[in-house]
């Protein structure tokens, strides 16, 4: 009995991974690597493969090849290394080495703009973000939040400014130029019309960006699509590049009738009812995502 119910356990965890595994985000990974014996093509043969009806027809040593055959599958597509990758802890972000020198990108990009946004820009929004990072470590530690909103404010401006200067540089390559092929050549043009629609859009927004900031193409898990977006100052009090996970509504509109203009209780009162196993898909998911830490 308690066999079984092992048995059964493990079921559920390979079905949770071959789910993650047969999200269109690894298509590619189950098309490509070979797991003959437990995975084959569609996510439905391998579900139905591994219903849980037929849960007895297995013993624990297949179900357990087959979680090592997914976990494999999943490490070898999220991180390059194929480990899990280090937390970065406050205040110990880096300036992420160039993939090439500062005048690789000429004559598009000179070499002293390179130098100067690489080495002193990027430079000082990684500073900026460290310090912000220790300062709200700080407040935690000693429960006096009084200049939080400041160091909110940090945070998101260099938190930012170096999240999207990494991105920045690893999208742009002295081999660059030309045209995305397979996956996303396809959903631009399902949600742009046309690659060259596409580009007419990206480049509008990123001319018509009110003073400074940047053009972004966003992928949205949720609508399942790309889309264009203008980043303003590039902060405006978020971070980019990373995933909400728990959201609290605190316009008028959300405790007015019921708080006035009380908004502290309505805060506290709202721990009660934070459904947090929705937290923790989202967060579980989240995690699936792993680029390289600087
Ligand atoms: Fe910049």
């Amino acid at each position: 009995m308690a066999d079984q119910d092992e048995r059964k356990r493990y079921l559920m965890e390979v079905q949770t991974w071959l789910e993650q595994v047969c999200d269109p985000v690894f298509e590619e990974a189950i098309t490509e690597v070979d797991i003959t014996s437990y995975i084959t093509r569609t996510q439905e043969d391998v579900l139905e493969y591994l219903s849980e009806e037929d849960v007895n027809e297995y013993t624990l040593e297949e179900i357990n090849n087959a979680v090592r055959h997914i976990d494999k599958v999943l490490k070898e597509r999220l991180g390059d290394d194929g480990r899990e990758r280090e937390s970065i802890a406050p205040g110990k972000h880096e300036l992420p080495p160039l993939g090439y020198s500062y005048s690789a990108l000429e004559p598009y990009i000179n070499r002293e703009i390179m130098r100067l946004h690489h080495s002193k820009h990027h430079q000082s929004y990684v500073d900026g973000l460290n310090k912000a990072e220790l300062m709200l470590q700080q407040a935690r530690n000693t429960n006096n939040f009084d200049l939080i909103k400041h160091w909110e404010r940090e945070a998101s401006f260099h938190g930012s400014g170096h999240y999207l200067h990494t991105i920045f540089w690893e999208i742009m390559s002295p081999e660059g130029g030309g045209r995305p092929r397979r996956q996303l050549l396809q959903q631009l043009q399902k949600d742009f019309g046309s690659y060259e629609k596409f580009m007419m859009h990206f480049s509008q927004a990123a001319k018509k960006v009110e003073g400074v900031g940047w053009a972004i193409l966003v992928w949205s898990p949720r609508s399942r699509k790309l889309e264009v977006l203008q980043a303003e100052r590039h902060q405006l009090l978020t971070q980019w590049d990373t995933i909400p996970l728990l959201v609290l509504d605190v316009w008028e509109h959300a405790y007015y009738l019921q708080y006035k203009n009380e908004r502290d209780p309505y805060v506290d009162n709202w721990w009660k009812i934070v459904y947090w196993p929705n937290v923790e898909k989202r967060f579980e998911a989240a995690r699936m995502l792993q680029w390289q830490p600087y």
